[in-house]
């Protein structure tokens, strides 16, 4: 196995939930970590917990969904800590509603956050991995790509980025490129805590209710998506590509 240590990895929307698990996750097994999301200043945390724990890291805002801060953040992370050769696209949002009361924006946003965000940022970190000839693009889907009541919307783009993480497998293998995906069932995240508030649940009642159709009992928790990247990422698992990882529990949550 290569020692990770001066390979930079991209962490999308890791401010909070999975992607701070991730970011955190990722400098422990020794790559730089730049911690994306929308606001910079929200990355602190994130960043502060990975440099107490004496990891390479940089905190960098960027709306994934908009081309020209993607192109900005790339480059930014380039010069300040390397070649990115790792990237992680795990910026999310929700805009729940049954179809008929979905509106346009409700569509629009939660399809260009996950699909045209992971679009945009493979498309601008691929050149670096092509350059070093290795890479590794992990792409957050959900359990909710095999339907979801009220998530017309969130359950096609995580759809779509199964497609969208094969034809990239494909296209970029011969450069040393794996692409994958993890599909997440219930993880218990500000996301999670969102969606219980929504339909006016009791947070407690809500993840009790989820926790009984989960075959190993127990809610997910951001480390068990950080420990799925951490295995597509690594180098042993250069042979693993094009592929979706269910990780909820059991066959699906
Ligand atoms: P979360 O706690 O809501 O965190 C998502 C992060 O993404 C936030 O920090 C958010 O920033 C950031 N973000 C949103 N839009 C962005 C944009 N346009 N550009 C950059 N960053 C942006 O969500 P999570 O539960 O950790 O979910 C992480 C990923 O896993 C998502 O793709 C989600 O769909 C997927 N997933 C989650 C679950 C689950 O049960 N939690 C299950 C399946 C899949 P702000 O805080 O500023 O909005």
């Amino acid at each position: 196995m290569t020692d990770p240590t001066g390979r930079v990895a991209i962490v999308t929307g890791a401010a909070r939930g999975i992607g701070a698990a991730t970011a955190r996750r990722l400098a422990a097994d020794g790559f730089a970590v730049a911690v994306l999301d929308l606001d910079e200043s929200t990355a602190k945390e994130t960043v502060n917990g990975i440099v107490a724990a004496g990891g390479r890291v940089l905190a960098v805002g960027a709306d994934v969904s908009d081309a020209g801060q993607v192109e900005a953040a790339v480059a930014r992370v380039a010069a300040e800590l390397g070649a990115p050769t790792v990237l992680v696209n795990n910026a999310g949002v929700t805009r729940d509603n049954l179809l008929f009361k979905m509106t346009d924006a409700d569509w629009d946003t939660v399809l260009n956050v996950h699909l045209r965000g992971a679009f945009l940022m493979s498309r601008a970190v691929q050149r670096h991995m092509v350059a070093a000839s290795w890479g590794r693009i992990v792409n957050l889907s959900s359990t909710s790509a095999l339907g979801n009541r009220g998530q017309a919307n969130y359950s096609a783009a995580k759809a779509g980025l199964q497609g969208f993480t094969k034809t990239l497998a494909i296209e970029l293998g011969r450069f040393g490129i794996t692409v994958n995906s993890i599909a997440p069932g219930f993880i218990q995240t500000d996301m999670t805590r969102a969606t219980a508030q929504r339909v006016g649940q009791d947070w407690e009642r809500f993840v009790a209710d989820r926790v009984a159709q989960i075959p190993v009992a127990r809610a997910g928790v951001p480390a068990d998506i950080a420990h799925a990247v951490s295995f597509f990422v690594s180098d042993g698992a250069g042979f693993v590509s094009g592929q979706v990882l269910y990780v909820a529990g059991g066959p699906r949550a």
